[in-house]
């Protein structure tokens, strides 16, 4: 096994550790040439339409990798069926869960499951601590220089923040890139102006969605779960750096997390994406009770461009927006 799948963000350490590459299966799906024939792959193989594209993108993708380590609990309850149709076919894979609970004993248990099957330990994975961490510093480092100076594009905010999942399955070639993000905006004049808008709720499977905001004079200045997959909270350990990671536990900690980021980062309103079939809609009911600011709710399908409902939506947020500043 030397390629190995991640259905999300879980701990690289083990992987580091371990030699084994870590390969974020959504990043392989939405990155590929076709991404849609990938979807129709599933399909074909019998996955029904009314199933999270996103799902489907990672069962064929994951025909890429060697191993697949999905996340059973904290993440989407898709997951387990989908390990559980890869396993039947051969593949080995790993359920890998986020305590409900938050307790620390039991996340310990899970990664050092987690190391079993990759063929590492806790101690060894400790090892990998302060290089994961420096790599996931230079994410959080575009993500500030873009919403403070907006000299880093919204679109490459995102794509340093989702990747930093597996350091696009190269951490050198991946901190090249990114260390070469940060030098070309020093000294550039960035645009921020217009609406300032946080993004919220899962990576949007539109593929333009970004540079489609800021062509209509927004500027998207903070990336909740994607800025979480680059586990923002330092605590010094880089176990309880998981035990902070706000998107796998209750809700409440991603309410906290959006207010405190929306109030520093003088947001005006929030697009949560939804993605269809998937069980986290739900989660838009208690963002419009709780967040106390303008709430436009996109959903996404299949993979490609932003679509013209979903673009007239957002236009007439905007002018909604603009309106009141
Ligand atoms: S979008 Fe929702 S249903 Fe789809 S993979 Fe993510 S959590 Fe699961």
């Amino acid at each position: 096994m030397d390629r190995v799948g991640i259905t999300t963000t879980v701990p690289l350490e083990p992987f580091l550790a371990s030699g084994k590459q870590a390969v974020d299966l959504n990043n392989s799906f939405i990155g590929s040439a076709s991404p849609n024939e990938l979807v129709e792959e599933a399909q074909v193989k019998g996955y029904p339409r009314n199933i999270c594209t996103w799902i489907k993108g990672l069962d064929t993708a994951s025909s890429l990798v060697d191993g697949v380590v999905g996340v059973v609990r904290g993440d989407c309850s898709n997951t387990e069926s989908l390990l559980e149709t890869l396993h039947r076919e051969g593949m080995p894979v790993h359920p890998f869960s986020y305590p409900f609970n938050r307790d620390r004993k039991d996340l310990v248990a899970e990664i050092e499951e987690l190391c079993g099957f990759l063929g590492t330990t806790i101690d060894e994975s400790s090892e990998m601590a302060d290089e994961t961490r420096s790599m996931r510093d230079l994410a959080l480092e575009v993500d500030e220089i873009g919403w403070k100076t907006g000299s880093i594009s919204a679109q490459d905010v995102h794509i340093s923040l989702v990747s930093s999942s597996d350091l696009g399955g190269d951490p050198s070639l991946w901190e090249r890139s990114v260390r070469s993000l940060i030098e070309n905006s020093s000294g550039k004049e960035g645009m921020i102006r217009g609406p300032r808008l946080g993004f919220i709720g899962v990576p949007p499977i539109i593929s333009n969605l970004f540079p489609r905001i800021e062509g209509l004079g927004a500027k998207v200045v903070f990336f909740e779960t994607q800025r979480q997959f680059a586990m923002p909270k330092r605590t010094g350990n880089w176990i309880d750096d998981y035990l902070e990671y706000t998107y796998p536990y209750d809700i409440g900690g991603r309410v906290d997390d959006i207010k405190r980021e929306c109030g520093r980062r003088k947001i005006d309103g929030i697009v949560h994406y939804v993605q269809s079939f998937c069980h986290r809609q739900i989660d838009d009911i208690i963002f419009r009770k709780e967040l106390g600011l303008p709430i436009l709710t996109l959903e996404g399908n299949l993979p490609g461009p932003l679509d013209e409902r979903n673009l007239i939506r957002l236009e007439a947020f905007l002018d909604v927006l603009e309106g009141g500043l």
